[in-house]
């Protein structure tokens, strides 16, 4: 059985020798006696950015750290091969935490979702139809309180979540901008997820003059995008500002991925009542001292609500989510771009290639065909 195990803690950016491939010569097995275990064989494994939490010494943290010496765990793709558990058959197909090897027994199925359509690539359990794609639907739909016409930016746009909460904040009728880190990502947020702006943050030596591009400017498309037929003459934006609407412009919803420097721009430039979504904070991970938000005063004067969640807390609507998007994947309503690293042994650096921007889309690994 061939497995990525961790060798230490890790300090800093992680580094693709601090994983290694082993092989290990313990025949699993389900355990006679038990009621709730199944061996599976993996089929995909998911790449995400949390795990790098997880590769440090933690404690009292919303996860346990791993363990140095044993396989490395997180979200994939596998086929039971035998279980003890009546819900689950050999045969059947599963998506939740498995171990980074060819073969796991996994010792609890709570937590394991039973993957019943099958006629979507079975990757997309690794991302829209999984953990990322539940992320991206609580944290837009129950944490932003999103409305048609609201203005919504989104950074590390083009990931796995990120390209999820830009075409839904579309779907809703929403003026959508994301920022990237490459000329690659950005077209690809235009041409492919239908953003109606996006920028290479690296390129921008001054993030609050960025955002006031888009979000800041003359005439307005948030009016267009509304689908009103608003004029915009100083009469029409004066009953507006009579109905405390829409002054000052800014971003209604910010989509939180980055953290650092770009939270700080953002703050300068959200409206009155916007809402945070603090779904994660990438640029943070690998820092040994996080860097101190500075414009934070602006959650008071603007009346800005910020709300960090996690996806765990949400796995109850997986059904509703579910039932809304697979058929806008059928109906090719909705799109997603995956990156799909060849084989167990390129994991590590699958992994590790989240941290620097590496991936495009959301980053699996395949294991085996089936
Ligand atoms: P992505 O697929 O977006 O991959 C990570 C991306 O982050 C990279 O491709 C890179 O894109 C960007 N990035 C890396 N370093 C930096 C940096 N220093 N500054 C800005 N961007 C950076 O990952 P996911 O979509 O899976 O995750 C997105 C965010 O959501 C993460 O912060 C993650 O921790 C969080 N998350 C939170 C969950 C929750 O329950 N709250 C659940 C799942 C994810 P680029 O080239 O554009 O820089």
């Amino acid at each position: 059985n061939k497995q990525i195990v961790l060798k230490d803690y890790v300090k800093g950016y992680p580094k693709e020798s601090d994983m290694v491939l082993k092989t290990s010569s313990i025949k699993l097995k389900v355990p006679e006696d038990c009621h709730d275990a199944v061996l599976v064989k993996n089929l995909y494994l998911s790449c995400d950015p949390y795990m790098r939490n997880r590769m440090s010494k933690i404690e009292g943290s919303y996860v346990d750290s791993f363990t140095p010496g044993s396989p490395i765990t997180g979200y994939g793709v596998a086929r039971v091969v035998d279980s003890c558990h009546p819900n689950f058959k050999k045969g059947d197909l599963i998506w939740g935490i498995t171990g980074w090897e060819e073969y796991s027994l996994i010792k609890s199925t709570e937590g394991l979702f039973k993957i019943q359509h099958t006629d979507i690539p079975l990757s997309y359990y690794t991302g829209i139809l999984g953990m990322p794609g539940t992320t991206a639907y609580c944290g837009f739909y129950e944490v932003c309180s999103p409305k048609e016409g609201e203005t919504v930016f989104i950074s590390a746009a083009s990931g796995a979540v990120g390209q999820l909460v830009g075409q839904f904040a579309k779907l809703l009728g929403c003026y959508v901008v994301g920022s990237a880190g490459s000329k690659d990502k950005v077209d690809l947020l235009k041409s492919k997820f239908g953003f109606d702006d996006a920028f290479n943050y690296k390129e921008e030596p001054d993030l609050n003059a960025a955002l006031k591009r888009y979000f800041i400017k003359k005439g307005w498309s948030r009016l267009a995008c509304r689908e009103r037929k608003l004029r915009t003459t100083s009469s029409s934006r004066d009953n507006e500002r009579s109905l405390g609407n829409v002054l000052p412009d800014g971003i209604d919803i910010y989509f939180e991925n980055a953290g650092g420097k770009m939270l700080d721009a953002v703050l300068l430039n959200m409206r009155n009542h916007g809402r945070i979504a603090a779904c994660g904070m990438i640029s943070q991970y690998n820092l040994e001292e996080t860097e101190g938000a500075r414009n934070l005063f602006c959650l008071i004067t603007k009346r800005i609500r910020m709300e960090g969640f996690l996806v765990f807390d949400y796995y109850h609507l997986y059904p509703k989510f579910s039932d809304m998007v697979v058929p806008l994947i059928r109906q090719g309503k909705i799109s997603y771009v995956e990156d799909i690293a060849q084989g167990l042994e390129s994991a590590p650096a699958a992994l590790i290639g989240l941290f620097s921007g590496r991936n495009v889309g959301k980053q699996a690994v395949v294991v085996a065909h089936e």
